[in-house]
């Protein structure tokens, strides 16, 4: 036998792998049935339920026909062969087995060692897939929730916000100051509950519509600047849009994006400060964002932790907010498989980073 398939050294190279490895020779390229086992380390021989001395130098077709007929089983038997033949790797992606020997999702792919010969990678993902399953099952229904929950709070927060309005036209009048200042209260808290309901909306909402376009980012930043005119110029703002590129996306949930950090930007300024704001991008495997700001940043021992929801440094008497902004923000750049985090010197300013990876350059 080659060297390269003593089995003393195909033991020691591959048996504690946490992947199964399995070598197999094709005797004759045009018979599927003249395949044989040469090695399968110990977590190939663990998933087969087989042992070393039941396999190795066995044809397939004697240790586990029921493989031929069954349709994972015979396309994988088949890939050996094409592979083989046309000396390439095939990746196979999840394969499901279900006979009586193996059952399960794995991971599979197989590659041309020289000639007749090949050799499978195996990974058992059946659990993974599972909890990955059960994972966005779990998340879907939460986004639900918060949409069920959040939209049918409006209704009894309009009927309070309308029967305040009544008791303010109806005793207007008659009312002393105590009550004047307790419908201020509640009113104030209506306003801040309304925030919370349209934000947690939102938050729940990122991604329903899942429809990638390509977006020209230069674009979408100035539009999203004249939907905050006003406030710009309350503040007197100053917002510098570099060059930015156009790539492909989630249109509303980006626009929603630079929303918020322009907000957040224009918001978080010591009192006095015109907020100066600059908007760039650099290309990183895809395009990395920046959102830099001289507000009074952040001083917080770990930054990340402004990511969470219903997280806030400041009190709402400070700086007004629902503490969802960035956790929307992550939400978005999570749907487009990029990271979002944020550089800052207290006292100074901070920059939010953001990358947007893309498939092909875009
Ligand atoms: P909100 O703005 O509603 O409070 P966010 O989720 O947008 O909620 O932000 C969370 C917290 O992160 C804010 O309360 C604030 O303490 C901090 N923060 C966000 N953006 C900035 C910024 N540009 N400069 C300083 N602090 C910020």
């Amino acid at each position: 036998m080659n060297n390269l398939l003593n089995i003393d050294i195909l033991t020691k190279t591959f048996d504690d792998m946490p992947v199964g490895v399995g070598i197999f020779q094709v005797t004759d390229l045009d018979d599927i049935e003249s395949i044989q086992y040469v090695f399968m380390n110990k977590v190939l021989l663990y998933e087969m339920r087989k042992t070393k001395e039941e396999v190795f130098g066995k044809k397939i077709m004697e240790v586990a026909p029921e493989a031929y007929a069954h349709e994972a089983g015979l396309y994988v038997i088949e890939t050996y062969r094409k592979v083989a033949r046309e000396h390439e790797t095939i990746n196979l992606g999840l394969v499901q087995y279900s006979n009586h020997m193996v059952a399960g999702t794995y991971e599979c792919s197989v590659h041309h060692i020289q000639d007749n010969y090949v050799y499978v990678m195996l990974r058992n993902v059946t659990e993974l897939e599972k909890a990955k399953n059960e994972l966005e099952k779990k998340n879907k229904e939460l986004s639900e929730f918060a949409y069920i929950a959040s939209h049918d709070l409006k209704s009894p927060l309009s009927n309070i916000s309308m029967l305040v309005k009544m008791i303010e036209s109806d005793y207007g009048e008659t009312l002393d100051e105590h009550a004047i200042t307790f419908l201020k209260f509640i009113n104030q808290s209506i306003g801040r509950m309304k925030n919370l309901i349209t934000d947690l909306l939102e938050y729940s909402t990122v991604g329903n519509k899942k429809e990638v376009t390509q977006i020209d980012c230069q674009k979408l930043v100035e539009t999203v600047e004249q939907d905050l005119e006003s406030t710009i110029k309350e503040t007197d703002a100053q917002i510098e849009i570099g060059t930015l590129p156009t790539l492909n996306g989630y249109e509303t949930e980006l626009s929603s994006l630079f929303q918020n950090l322009i907000i957040n930007a224009i918001k978080f300024v010591k009192p006095g400060i015109t907020p100066v704001i600059s908007i760039t991008a650099e290309k990183d495997n895809g395009w990395r964002f920046a959102v830099k700001d001289n507000g009074i940043g952040i001083s917080t021992e770990n930054p990340s932790e402004i990511f969470s929801i219903f997280k806030r440094l400041h009190t709402e008497k400070h700086y007004e907010g629902t503490g969802i902004g960035l956790a929307h923000c992550k939400k978005i750049v999570d749907l487009h498989e990029g990271k979002i985090w944020v550089e800052s010197t207290p006292g100074e300013g901070s920059t939010f980073y953001f990358t947007i990876p893309q498939k092909e350059s875009a």
